[in-house]
């Protein structure tokens, strides 16, 4: 049995409660040594975020200085460039080479991954956790479904033992939060209470951050 260490990224713009509660679910349900979240720098697949990096990753700080599960990650702001998934998880198996890695990926993630640079390199170094997102109804590519036949896991166990190129679909909390909601909330002058943590909001609203 190896310890196991996820790996969640994200544009986290801004990092919800949603991103956290389903997070400490799969800490606990694969009993995770420690979880990591890496926020992207420059998003391959969506808009330019509507925060810089620098301020994201502080949201992100004061979401998880709580949780001594958690550790914010800062290696893809110190990259150029568009922040590669497959790129971060090369450096995360060159550092620890002796952990076994889990990509945390919501359903709508997931869904997209044909469209990830160099996505099949993703299981070279880490095994895949796909979070069921509520009221996500895209299907699964064609490409996707084949790709998996043969490396679905059954559970944990499994993850604890192969070192890397496993996928497994956890249930987690279903919290129809979205970032996309909050960013627009912000921008009406609505509040975000409850729907980030209490440090989070005070940051955003007196930094006048979405309006
Ligand atoms: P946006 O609305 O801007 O697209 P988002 O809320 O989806 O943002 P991201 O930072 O893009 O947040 O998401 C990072 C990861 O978290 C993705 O894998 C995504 O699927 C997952 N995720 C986000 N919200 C949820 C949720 N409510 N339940 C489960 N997974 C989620």
């Amino acid at each position: 049995m190896s310890a196991l260490l996820g790996i969640f990224g994200g544009t986290f713009d801004p990092v919800h409660n949603a991103h956290l509660r389903v997070a400490l679910d799969i800490a606990e349900a694969g009993r995770l040594e420690e979880l990591r979240l890496i926020p992207c720098h420059i998003p391959p697949h969506k808009a330019t975020p509507s925060v810089d990096a620098r301020q994201r990753m502080a949201l992100l700080r004061l979401a998880v200085r709580d949780e001594p599960l958690f550790r914010v990650d800062d290696r893809e702001l110190r990259r150029d460039g568009p922040s590669y998934t497959a790129d971060t998880l090369r450096s995360l198996r060159a550092e620890f080479p002796d952990r076994h890695l889990c990509l945390l990926i919501g359903t709508d993630s997931f869904h997209g991954l044909p469209g990830w640079s160099r996505w099949r390199e993703l299981a070279e170094h880490a095994h895949l956790v796909v979070m069921q997102r509520p009221n996500h109804g895209v299907e699964m590519p064609g490409e996707l479904e084949q790709w998996l036949q043969g490396r679905q896991a059954r559970g944990w166990d499994e993850l604890h033992r192969q070192a890397a190129g496993l996928v497994l679909f956890q249930q987690v909390a279903q919290l129809e939060i979205s970032a996309t909601d909050l960013r627009e909330r912000a921008a009406r002058g609505g509040s975000l209470r409850y729907l980030v943590p209490d440090a989070v909001w005070e940051h955003i609203r007196t930094n006048g951050l979405y309006r």
